[in-house]
């Protein structure tokens, strides 16, 4: 595979596919640059070898072709300041002839950003035509968009082909996230602790069945916890519950015994009268709670002995809150969780936090910088973890 590093970018035309899905307010103001900012390392190695970049990504989902409220026109400016104050081209048509034209008289050192891709329904159906002519705008393909991987679009997948092995290769941050990602999967240090929270089990069967491949510890927080809760013969009150996923819960139980996985529920729970920030609150045994009630985060006890097994992991993975952190009286486990995972990072332990929520809450705490890696992509890092293959990935790797 070729390196970014290592690759000479001089008089080359540089296509990369990032992944600046940001959101947007009422005025096209960004809220979030998370993503913008993880690429700009990539951007500015490309120029400062005295090459020229082709920005091309999707923004939102819009159904009829282009609409004003996800033209990528909007993130001109932003990207602008964060490339330092240079000048952002920007071609209204991510394959028309402004794309033609302003690619072509690309000069070093210059950026051009294309209009949203989905703005043409073959991005998403992987149109080969489509991708040919995205091709046509560089010398060599990057890709960036981790967060995309996971999806077999025109620019993320089927653009490959066109370039050679030598002219196609991944970016700064696809490199590290799928470096973090394969070091948790495939070249972890044991103990190895997966911490899974969240709202439904049925988001993340496929990802704990994987885990029980490779895990020695699996945490289960969370809404979820509770339908293991039932399986097991618990009362759970009013609690979040899948009934028609109980029976997946005695099986992941039983499947995790028979490979000496241990799994760890909350033993005890903060239970609320009713599901909202100002709700009367009481601990109670995770497995016993009074009807009425609903358990809306783990309670101090199961938050101990969770710190307790991430302190002595050497590789942590984290996907999904413990409880319902957005209102105060329900975020305590999910911060000493946080607070686990950092304090095991410092004494050496690989910790990767990554799919949605777990981000928000480490972010929201103040701990993004006091674990090893947090991923940006979601529903990509979570279908990795799966044990899926990435078409992104596939893509740059055959
Ligand atoms: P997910 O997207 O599956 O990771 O779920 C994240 C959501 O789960 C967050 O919005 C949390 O508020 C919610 N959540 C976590 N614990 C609970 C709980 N015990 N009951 C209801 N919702 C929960």
């Amino acid at each position: 595979m070729t390196n970014f590093s290592t690759y000479n970018f001089s008089n080359q035309k540089a296509l990369i596919r990032v992944d600046f899905n940001v959101p947007l307010d009422a005025s096209y103001h960004i809220t979030d640059d998370t993503r913008i900012k993880a690429t700009i390392p990539t951007i500015q190695k490309i120029l400062k070898d005295g090459g020229s970049v082709i920005l091309m990504s999707h923004l939102g989902r819009p159904k009829d072709g282009p609409t004003e409220k996800y033209s990528l026109k909007h993130l001109v400016g932003h990207l602008s300041e964060l490339l330092g104050g240079i000048k952002v081209k920007f071609a209204d048509d991510c394959i028309g002839a402004s794309a033609v034209e302003l690619s072509a008289s690309l000069k070093p050192g210059e950026v051009l950003l294309l209009e949203n891709l989905r703005f043409y329904k073959e991005e998403e159906t992987g149109d080969e035509a489509f991708a040919q002519k995205l091709a046509k705008l560089g010398d060599v393909y990057v890709n960036d968009a981790f967060g995309t991987a996971h999806r077999a679009h025109a620019s993320t997948a089927v653009i490959a082909k066109y370039f050679p092995k030598n002219k196609k290769m991944f970016g700064l941050l696809m490199e590290s996230e799928v470096r973090s990602a394969e070091k948790v999967m495939h070249k972890n240090e044991k103990p190895f602790v997966a911490i899974i929270g969240g709202a439904k089990v049925s988001d993340k069967i496929l990802i704990i069945e994987n885990l029980l491949e490779t895990a020695t510890d699996i945490i289960i927080g969370g809404g979820m916890a509770y339908t293991f809760m039932k399986a097991d013969d618990g009362k759970i009150g009013k609690s979040l519950c899948e009934d028609d996923r109980l029976q997946t819960a005695l099986d992941i139980l039983q499947r995790a015994e028979a490979k000496g996985v241990c799994i760890h529920l909350p033993s005890d729970s903060i239970i609320a009268d009713n599901f909202s920030a100002d709700a009367n609150t009481s601990t109670s045994p995770s497995n016993n709670i009074p009807d009425g009630w609903m358990g809306l985060d783990i309670g101090p006890n199961a938050a101990e002995q969770f710190c307790n097994v991430i302190k002595h992991s050497k590789t942590i993975l984290w996907n999904g809150p413990m409880g319902v952190f957005e209102m105060e009286k329900f975020q305590h486990g999910t911060k000493a969780i946080a607070t686990a995972v950092a304090q095991a990072t410092q004494n050496g332990a690989f910790s990767l936090v990554g799919g949605g929520d777990s981000v928000a809450a480490v972010n929201q705490f103040g701990f993004a910088d006091k674990v090893s890696y947090v991923s940006t992509g979601g529903g990509a890092l979570l279908e990795y973890f799966e044990g899926k293959t990435l078409p992104g990935i596939a893509a740059i790797n055959d």
